[in-house]
Order: C-alpha cells, then structure tokens, then sequence
C-alpha cells in the first residue's frame, strides 16, 4: 500500500524490517504517528532516515515491570516513572505495562487514580497498569474492580505468597470477576507454606547469607503453584498469565495444560535465561544485587525455558524491572547484618532486556528476527490487549527500535539509565547495540541519548482480551452462570 508524496512524516530506508509477514528489506513510512506503508521506493518525506544496514524491529513491549512502587517489605522502588521510562527507551522499549498496587485497606480506584496521575506526569514512553489485589475485602471492591476493567484497565495481579497473597478462595473470586468482565489474571506462583517453613528453617540453621535465598523459594514452591493455578484456570476458564517461569517442570506443567486446552500463558525473563543461582554467591552481602523471586536456577532450567519458548510453552520475556539500589534506601533498609529474608528482592531489567536477547537470538542465532520481535513485542502486545503496539504493519503506532548489529557493548558497573546505581550485567558482552528509537513516529533516542520528555507516554487504553470466552468452565461454574 503507498500513499502520496507528503503525506509521509518520516520514512525509513533500507532496514531488514520485521513484520508480522516475515522479514524484508523495505521502507517503513510514517503518518501522523502510524506506520503508513510498507514497501520499496516509498515517496520522500520531510525527514528521511537511513536504515541501512539496521534491524528494523518493533519497539519493545515489556508487559511486568514494577515503577514508584512499594515492596512486599514495605521498601519503595529506587525508580520514579521518570528514570524507569528513560531506562526503558535507551534500552529499546516503548510500552511498558507496570503495577497500581493496591495497599491493603485501600480502595482500588483510589489506588489506580494515584499511580495513574504519577505516570501522566513521569512516563517518558507509553504505558499501561496491572491492577494489583492485596485487599479484596475493602469497600467497593467488586464495583471498582469491574469498572476499572471497563475503563480499559484489563489485567490484573495476584500473589499466592508473600504477606499481600490471596487465599485460595479469593484468587478465584478474582478469576470469576476476570472472566466476567474480560481481563487477563497475571499471578506470582509460589506456595507460601513451602517458602515459609524452608526460610525459617535455614535462618534457625545459621544460614543466613544471600545465596541461601535460592535455596529458600524451593522450586517445589513453583511447581506446586502453578499447578495449582493451572487447576483454577482450567475450573473457572479464566484466562492466566503465569508470570517469571524459572524451572523446567513449570515449562512442562504449562506446555501440559496448554495441549488439553487450559488458558494459560507464561513469561520468563532474562535473569533466568542467562544466569544461574551462582551469582548469589558472593562475599558479604554482596549477593543481594541478584536476589530476585523466584530466585535464578539451574543450566538445566535455562535450557528449559529456551525449549520452551520454541515450543510454545513460554510465550514471552518481560524484564521483572524491580529496582533497589545497594544502599540503606533499597537492598540494605535492614541494615549490614541482615539476613536473606530482610533484603528487598529484584533486579534492574527495564533497559538490558532487549540488548541481552538480541545478543542471544540475533548474533548467536539462538531463535533469529521473528522469534525475537514476538518474544519481546508482538505477543506480550496481542496478549495484554495492546492493539495499536508490537508488530512492523500498516496502521499500528509506528514505534520502531533499530538494531545495530555490529555494534557491541561491555556492561560496565552503572551505565544503566535507571535509578538502581549498579549494573547487574557488569562485565557482560554483548553484540548489536540501540541505534534509534521511535515512538508513536517521533524519535525518542537518538545517538545515545533520550529525546522523551517526562510526561509524552500515554496511557493505552486496552480493549477485551481476546482469548478470554474461549474456553469451557466447569460444570459448576456453567450451573452458577446458568442461575444468573
Ligand atoms: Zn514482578
């Protein structure tokens, strides 16, 4: 499809462009914000940028980030929505979706209007919340719950662990409200029992040092979770995302209930794709820069998750961004004595995602141009109800990363744009590099430095999540709907 001459804003010439078609060296040109054409010898426009010799890939979607939120253990995020989405754009992501994480005893419009007033004011890049329950017992939950889904808020986050999980009852009250009403439930899958009495009985072991935090989320946690989860997704036929797979017999539960049917969907990310529970082990308490929950894992589990993602069983790599910087204000609040089970958990993720896997699947070849723009764009765009984000095709917003493929780069120690102040990737190399940044058509970075100014993200409003009638409930459910 061409249009003419000047109706273009700008257009890319000569990239290796990766559309939901394939991949082909074509001309992308921009009108009013939206990819306009696609095709060779598209007409001049005002602004024209030379691909050559550049991956032209969808901007990035990283759908699990946590920004200007407060911890588990009552510890604030070293990022305001400022530096997150700055770090998020140099790294080559132009939507993220965070948390409205609501504290227990408040209302969850309250909860959502605050964060959604801070991100109108900070977000550097596009942007979208989950609506995260700690309290499902407050006033007006049911009510605010459905209009927040209506208003275009259409996920939602539950625990099963930590001091803010749901039971077993509420989870499902949840997913009945979610199916309802047309939203995606995203849980953190860990038995709480399992995690609970392991921890208590390393600490009363004298093993208190970060690497006993591996040890202390047993991956029998997880595999007892999801399948727990799996169990209440196939019951109620609500669709689930099951968020930061980390062992090999979660890829197999989910592949599993994937092959009879069950709406289940997963994530991992990169923290365990590339790293394996060794780096907690570190003098003093330096292990803390890489706890994160689960914890990293095995080889065998990496190989795992890869598999998986071949074959269906993951369906993206979100970051996890949960950024504390190694002072007395994030990892070290409890002081320079404390134990594994006081140090705030999660690692810096929003800007090294993108380079980390490019460099896997672009320069070692491990999945190639397709896998990468659907790992990292396209599915979490289509899963999540972003319509106007995540694929190379005409009338989508035209953001676009492009890719230098031989550049490289070293981590060093805090070259990270975020908040954090270390590099959890120090000494990583890694092939191609950030060339440019486009977002919604405007170039947002641009020879190493961010254009976005706090505030030019929008909101996306999403729409129904598509998958979310598909599925047959129980019969108890059908008898309950039935009665309605
Ligand atoms: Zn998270």
């Amino acid at each position: 499809m061409h249009r003419n001459i000047s109706e273009f804003d700008r257009v890319l010439r000569g990239g290796q462009v990766v559309t939901p078609d394939g991949v082909a060296e074509i001309d992308v040109g921009i009108a009013d914000g939206c990819i306009a054409a696609l095709g060779r010898n598209l007409a001049a426009a005002s602004q024209e940028i030379d691909a050559n010799g550049l991956w032209v890939m969808p901007g990035g979607v990283d759908p699990h980030c946590h920004i200007e939120q407060m911890s588990g253990m009552g510890v604030m995020n070293a990022d305001t929505f400022e530096t997150a989405t700055l770090s998020a754009a140099m790294g080559g992501t132009t939507s993220v979706i965070s948390f409205a994480a609501q504290a227990k005893g408040q209302r969850l419009s309250d909860t959502l209007a605050d964060y959604a007033l801070r991100a109108q004011r900070g977000a550097r890049v596009d942007h979208a919340f989950h609506l995260s329950i700690s309290d499902p017992e407050v006033d007006g939950f049911d009510h605010d719950l459905a209009a927040l889904i209506a208003a275009g808020h259409r996920s939602i986050k539950v625990f099963t662990t930590y001091d803010i999980r749901l039971d077993d009852a509420q989870i499902l009250s949840v997913m009945a409200a979610a199916r309802l009403h047309g939203a995606l439930v995203c849980v953190h899958a860990e038995n709480h029992g399992l995690i609970d009495w392991t921890r208590q009985a390393l600490l009363r072991a004298g093993l208190t040092a970060p690497k006993y935090h591996a040890p202390s989320h047993p991956r029998m946690a997880e595999v007892e979770a999801v399948s727990r989860m799996i169990s209440f997704a196939e019951f109620m036929a609500c669709p689930v995302m099951l968020f930061h797979i980390s062992t090999a017999e979660g890829v197999d539960l989910i592949r599993a209930a994937r092959a009879r049917g069950v709406p289940v969907w997963a994530e991992t990310c990169p923290h365990y794709l590339f790293m394996t529970e060794d780096a907690l082990d570190q003098p003093g308490l330096e292990g803390a820069k890489w706890m994160c929950s689960p914890p990293q894992r095995s080889e065998a589990d990496q190989a795992a998750l890869w598999e998986g993602m071949d074959h269906g069983a993951i369906d993206l790599v979100s970051s996890d961004h949960a950024p504390y910087r190694f002072d007395e204000s994030g990892k070290l609040s409890a002081g320079p004595e404390a134990d594994f089970s006081q140090i705030a958990n999660g690692l810096p993720g929003l800007e090294p995602r993108l380079p980390l896997l490019f460099d896997a699947m672009m320069a070692q070849g491990r999945g190639g141009p397709e896998s990468f723009a659907a790992l990292t764009a396209s599915v979490p765009a289509r899963l999540y109800g972003l319509k106007s984000k995540g694929e190379i095709a005409i009338g989508k917003d035209a953001d676009l990363t492009l890719w230098d493929p031989q550049a490289s780069t070293v981590f060093g120690a805090n070259d990270l744009h975020d908040n954090v102040g270390y590099n959890p990737w120090e000494g990583t190399s890694l092939r191609g590099a950030v060339h440019m940044v486009l977002m919604r058509g405007q170039v947002i970075v641009q020879d190493g430095a961010c254009l976005a100014q706090p505030g030019q993200g929008h909101w996306l409003r999403r729409e129904q999540i598509g998958t979310v009638t598909q599925a047959t409930p129980a019969p108890e459910v059908q008898l309950l709907e039935a009665s309605e």
